[in-house]
């Protein structure tokens, strides 16, 4: 449920009324912005007597949320939220240009595409240490060396760094990480979504292989009924019947996602599509259908990528993509 206040409600009478609905044993997430005050309330809202809630002078007006998601809701946080990672800002209106190797290969290699990349204007290093691979015979990350290795490159460049975390006993290597991401095949694991919801680190919440723009939403939730709110969601196409690209980016997720949460949405076209060749274009539609960013694998040596590499770029193609992008969000603003 949320309840409106109307706009010249004082501090004072917000926590009046908040310290009431709170004795009802309910969770109260205010959310003031320039235009309105929202109260948004979680628990077992059928003891809350509407009309008397809608009656008191300071509500302007009181509905039931009927989506399952609450906190991740854009009716219970009407504005964009801007997440901070290392210093950088993603939403409402903050774009994030992600890029980097699939794995972490070696110091060199980390070294060279974090320098090259931010050169051509990306904000944030991904590179993967904890490899979720289909075959436990293939390269499965240099794991904790492969953190050190980012942890290196961030030292070296100031960029902020994001690494996919798999099981949460990992965890303590991840403190000096900024952004944390939860890869698609864990999008449902609920036991480590709860423990991340438990710290206050940025997550990147990829959405799962077959799952629904809700079920991604439901995550998310997850993490946020824990506490931390620092959620980015990130198309990275879903399986469908077609067998030209890995996946089919689903674009449209960006607009839904838009309208049903105030999280900021990013987009990877190198998962989405599996092939070096479709990225550019799929990130310049990213760009123009209103994503907060895009997460690009970028490589020194595709054809020798140890993960990946058919859908890396060059770290030329990248600096290609990223004035296109540029070009394309300046027209769109
Ligand atoms: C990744 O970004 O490294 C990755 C494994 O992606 P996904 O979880 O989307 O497959
Ligand atoms: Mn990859």
């Amino acid at each position: 449920m949320i309840a409106i206040l109307k706009r010249n409600v004082t501090d004072e009478q917000t926590k009046s009324l908040t310290d009431w609905l709170k004795a009802m044993d309910l969770d109260v997430h205010i959310s003031k912005g320039q235009e309105m005050t929202v109260l948004g309330l979680i628990g077992d809202t059928s003891r809350v007597d509407m009309d008397l809630l809608r009656s008191l002078d300071m509500v302007e007006s009181v509905k039931r949320v009927s989506e399952p998601y609450k906190q991740a809701n854009r009716k219970f946080h009407p504005q964009d939220t801007i997440v901070e990672a290392g210093g950088i800002r993603i939403g409402g209106g903050y774009f994030a240009m992600i890029a980097g190797p699939c794995s972490v290969e070696s110091e060199e290699q980390i070294i060279s595409v974090a320098r090259s990349v931010q050169e051509s204007g990306a904000t944030i290093l991904r590179g993967g240490a904890f490899k979720p691979r289909t075959s436990p015979y293939s390269f499965q990350g240099l794991r904790d060396d492969g953190i050190r290795l980012l942890l290196e490159a961030k030292k070296a460049t100031g960029m902020p760094i994001v690494t996919e975390i798999m099981n949460i006993s990992t965890l303590d290597l991840f403190e000096d990480v900024d952004i944390i991401q939860v890869g698609a095949r864990n999008m449902q694991n609920f036991d480590l979504l709860r423990e991340l919801g438990k710290t206050c680190k940025p997550i990147l919440l990829k959405r799962g292989l077959a799952n629904t723009i809700e079920e991604l939403l439901m995550s998310a939730e997850y993490i946020m009924s824990e506490g931390n709110t620092n959620v980015i969601l990130c198309e990275r196409g879903i399986r469908t019947f077609e067998q030209a690209t890995r996946n089919t980016l689903d674009l449209s997720a960006v607009p839904v996602l838009h309208e049903r949460t105030h999280l900021p949405v990013v987009v990877d076209p190198s998962h989405a599509t599996g092939q070096a060749r479709l990225v550019a274009p799929m990130a310049a539609a990213a760009a123009a259908c209103g994503a907060d960013g895009i997460m690009i694998e970028v490589h020194n040596d595709p054809a020798h990528a140890l993960c990946d590499g058919a859908q890396s770029l060059t770290p030329e193609e990248f600096s290609a993509v990223a004035d296109q992008v540029r070009k394309i969000r300046e027209a769109i603003q």
